[in-house]
C-alpha cells in the first residue's frame, strides 16, 4: 500500500472508531509502519477529524520529518515495533469498557479477560495488565516493551489498550474485539458464565494461530 493510501486509511479508520464511540475528545492514537519510518496521529487532534496530509511522519531515527507533532503518547509505539518485527500498525485507545476492566480489582494480571468468544481468542488471545504509570512516564514505555515481544495486545491499568497488528485493519479489528469482549465481561459480572474451555481455546489456537506464518493466515503480527 502506498504512503498516500495509508494516510487516507488512518484518517478513515480513525473517524470510523470515533463515530462509533470508541474514542472521545482528542486522546487515542494510531501509527503505521512505512519503509522509512512511521506515520502517527498528531497531538491534540481528534481521531474523528484527522487530516491525512498532516499526520506526523517520523523517520527511522525517531525524528519528525513532516506533518504536525505526534501524539504525546508517541513513546508507546516504537517500543512495540522494536519487539514485533512484523507489526505494521499500533492502535491505542481509551475505549470505555476496556478502561473499565483495567480499573477492576481481582482480575488476573497475566490475562485480564476470559475467553468468552472464539473471535476474541483468534484476534486477541491473551491480554496482560500493565501496572499504572502516569502518561508520559518512561517506565510505562519500558513496561509495554517488556511484554510486547510475547503479546501483541496489552492493557494499561486505569488507562486503556495498546494493540499491534500485521496491518492497520488487523490492529483495529483486534482493538474492537477487545472492547466488545470487555463490554461482554462487564455485562456478565455476577452471572454464572461459561467461557470457552481450555480444549476449545487450544483447538482455536491450532486452527488460527496468532503468531504463525504457515499456510493459514495469521491474524496477528
Ligand atoms: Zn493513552
Amino acid at each position: 500500500m502506498t504512503e498516500a493510501a495509508l494516510r487516507e486509511k488512518v484518517a478513515r479508520l480513525g473517524k470510523s472508531m470515533f463515530d462509533r464511540g470508541l474514542m472521545f475528545g482528542s486522546p487515542g492514537n494510531i501509527s503505521v509502519r512505512l519503509a522509512d519510518g512511521w506515520l502517527m496521529t498528531p497531538t491534540g487532534t481528534s481521531l474523528g477529524a484527522l487530516d491525512p496530509a498532516r499526520l506526523a511522519k517520523i523517520d527511522a531515527a525517531g525524528q519528525l520529518v513532516g506533518g504536525d507533532p505526534p501524539t504525546k503518547e508517541a513513546f508507546l509505539h516504537p517500543v512495540v515495533y522494536d519487539r514485533r518485527a512484523r507489526a505494521g500498525a499500533v492502535v491505542h485507545l481509551h475505549s470505555t469498557h476496556s478502561v473499565a476492566v483495567s480499573c477492576l480489582c481481582g482480575v488476573d494480571h497475566s490475562n485480564v479477560l476470559p475467553p468468552l468468544t472464539a473471535y476474541y481468542v483468534m484476534r486477541v488471545g491473551t491480554l496482560p495488565l500493565i501496572p499504572y504509570f502516569a502518561p508520559g512516564d518512561i517506565d510505562l514505555a519500558r513496561a509495554v516493551g517488556e511484554l510486547a515481544s510475547r503479546h501483541h495486545a496489552v492493557l494499561l491499568a486505569n488507562h486503556g489498550p495498546v494493540v499491534a497488528g500485521k496491518t492497520l485493519d488487523d490492529a483495529v479489528y483486534a482493538t474492537e474485539e477487545l472492547e466488545e469482549t470487555a463490554k461482554l465481561f462487564l455485562a456478565l459480572r455476577g452471572m454464572a458464565t461459561r467461557p470457552l474451555t481450555q480444549a476449545q481455546v487450544d483447538d482455536l489456537q491450532k486452527r488460527y494461530p496468532l503468531n504463525f506464518s504457515g499456510r493459514q493466515r495469521a491474524l496477528c503480527c
